[in-house]
Formats: C-alpha cells, structure tokens, sequence
C-alpha cells in the first residue's frame, strides 16, 4: 500500500514541475509575432471623419465616429474609437482609411491581398442608366444583400456594400450597362485615350489618297498593330491590364469622322465659305483658291453637305481591338457617309 502511496506522490510531483516547466516555456510564446494583427489603433488627430472605416467595417458596433465637444480654439474633434468586444481584427477599417498617416493601424491583413481578391479596389461598379434594362440579373447575382438596388425605377450599386466581385459584370446581358471602371488614375487613362484617338487620326490621315479614290458604296479596311502605342501607353500607365482595357473600351466606342478635300474639283462657288460654323474654309481673292485648315474643322459635315461639285468627302472610321496571327492590331474600317444623300 504504501508503494501506491509513494506512487501518486511521485505523480503529483511530477506533474507539478511540469506544469511549472510548461507555464515558463508557453510564456515564451505568447510574445506577439510581427505578423500579429491587433485591435486597431486609433491616431484620432489625423482622422477627417470620411466615415469610410465605419462604412468598410463588417461587425455590428465595433466601431463609432465620435465628435468631441466644440470649445474655443473650434469644432470638436472627430475620429473613431474601437468596441474590442466587437471588433473582429479584420483590419478593413485600417485599410480603407485614406488619412496620411493613417487615423487606424493594424497589422496586414492577409485576405486583402490582392491574391486573394477580396477588395480589388481598382475597379468600381456602376451602372449606366441608358443603357440598363432594368432586368435585374444583376441584383440577382450579386452576393451582398442591397449592394444592388432599386430605387425610383432605377438600378444602382451601394458603393458602400460593394465587394467589387464583378458577378453583376458577368450577369449583365447589355454590354456598356454595368461598367467596371477603374477609379485610380484617371488622368492616366484619359491621356491614353487621347494617345489611341490621336494616333488612329494620323494614320487614317495618312491614308488619304486611298480614301480620296475609295468607290462610295466601298469599305477601306486598314489594321494598326497595337505595338505602334502599347510603349508609350504604359510609359504614361504602366499597368498592362488597366492600359489594355482603356484601349479596348476606346476602340470599342469610338467614332472619327474624317473630311477629304479634293482641291482640284474646286469651282470656287464658295458656298461651304458661308456654312462653315468655325471659319475653318476661307477663300483668298488674290489666289483665287478656297482653302480649309483643318485644326478649325470640328467634322460637322456641313461643308460635305453643301459642296456640288464632291470636293468634299466625309467618312466615318469605326475600330475594334482583335488579333491577328497572333499580334494584336486595331481593326479600322472606314466608310462614306451617306449623308447627302448624293
Ligand atoms: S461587384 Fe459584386 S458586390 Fe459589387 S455590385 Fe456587382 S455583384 Fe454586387
Ligand atoms: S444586369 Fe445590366 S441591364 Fe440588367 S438591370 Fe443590371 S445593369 Fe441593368
């Protein structure tokens, strides 16, 4: 009996020390790691009070904008503070927070990557009223309740519930109703734009010839490898999937119009002298020679419409972004207005 004794002593002591050998080794890690995420850190005199962290925030009560008295240096001071009993560590508030020093730090938040694809903020979503239906396939699709809604017989994104998954761009059966545009650089985007309209006006330019002995029922069709601006597009952009889609929207909508001026049919009637809304056609009585400068012309056609004698032709270039062999070019495919109807 008396080794049982000896027995459990021995059990208890053992588990003793280890407990107390355990209790030193697991005080060793709960050192927090650099990757730990904490709660959120408030820095409230940096905060604009956007409300953005409160908008991003996706728990219920864990965290407020709240506004200090006003007194007599001014309006109180506005800036978040962090329910810890409710606040999941997600750090979106964090991430969303646009002050610079940021209001609210925490540590990474890994889902946000961009790998991950949880807010790939370089896209908003909205909906072009025109073009919409209204046939809801959207709504139907999109994985947040009321981030899609309809309002006075119109659809519209809550850009403040959008996740940015694209499922509504996918749905959407009108192509140009739901856009996905992207919100950063929008400079940078409309400099493209005008990179692809002004290099798609030069080179049809430089086809004048062929366009000026085009038969009128004929189509020109011409190809601008993508190569000749996808340099300089990225030097003014350089992201390829941003550049590349600015590009493709562009062709995809664009229209140039295009005026030709075969002086050699010219009577001298002056007739387009007088229609011109801008001055760009002016006859000089010393050389006897009507003349148009085309920087003034705004395309209006309306010396195409006047003219009797086909001095003037006017064309309307359409383009698509497609490949060929392997290499992508800009389809361009011109055509004679029918305007005047000759
Ligand atoms: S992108 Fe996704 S979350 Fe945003 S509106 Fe479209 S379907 Fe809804
Ligand atoms: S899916 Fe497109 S067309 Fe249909 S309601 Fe939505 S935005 Fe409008």
């Amino acid at each position: 009996m008396s080794s049982v004794i000896w027995y459990l002593y021995e059990f208890a002591r053992k588990s003793f020390f280890e407990g107390v050998t355990d209790a030193k080794s697991k005080h060793d890690i709960v050192e927090k790691p650099d990757r730990f995420r904490d709660f959120p850190e408030v820095l409230k005199e940096y905060c604009i009070a956007c409300g953005a962290c409160t908008q991003s925030c996706p728990s219920p009560h864990a965290i407020k904008l709240v506004r200090d008295g006003d007194n007599d240096d001014g309006e109180g001071q506005t800036y978040p503070v962090i329910n810890t009993r409710a606040c999941i560590r997600c750090g979106f508030c964090a991430e969303v927070c646009p002050t610079e020093p940021k209001t609210l730090l925490c540590g990474e938040n890994h889902l946000i990557r961009e790998e991950f694809n949880i807010i790939p903020s370089k896209r908003q979503y909205t909906v072009d009223d025109f073009l919409c239906i209204k046939c809801k396939k959207c709504i139907k699709s999109c994985p947040v309740d009321g981030a899609i809604i309809e309002r006075d017989n119109k659809i519209a994104v809550d850009q403040s519930k959008c996740i940015s998954c694209g499922n509504c761009l996918e749905a959407c059966p009108v192509k140009g109703a739901m856009k996905g545009v992207f919100i950063d650089n929008l400079e940078d985007q409309k400099a493209i734009i005008r990179l692809v309209v002004n290099t798609l006006e030069e080179f049809i330019e430089s086809k004048e010839d062929e366009l000026q002995s085009l038969p009128s029922e004929k189509l020109l069709k011409l190809q601008l490898p993508l190569s000749k601006i996808w340099d300089k597009a990225l030097q003014i952009l350089p992201d390829e999937e941003v550049a590349l889609e600015v590009i493709e929207n562009a062709t995809d909508r664009l229209k140039i119009r295009i005026i030709t001026w075969d002086e050699s049919k010219c009577e001298k009637c002056r007739l387009c002298v007088d229609e011109c809304p801008t001055g760009a056609i002016t006859y000089s009585p010393d050389e006897n020679k009507v003349e148009r400068d085309s920087d003034k012309c705004l395309r209006c056609s309306n010396c195409y419409q006047t003219c009797p004698f086909s001095v003037v032709k006017y064309f309307i270039a359409k383009f698509l972004l497609d490949e060929v062999d392997g290499e992508k070019v800009i389809l361009i495919t011109l055509k004679e207005s029918q305007l005047a109807n000759r």
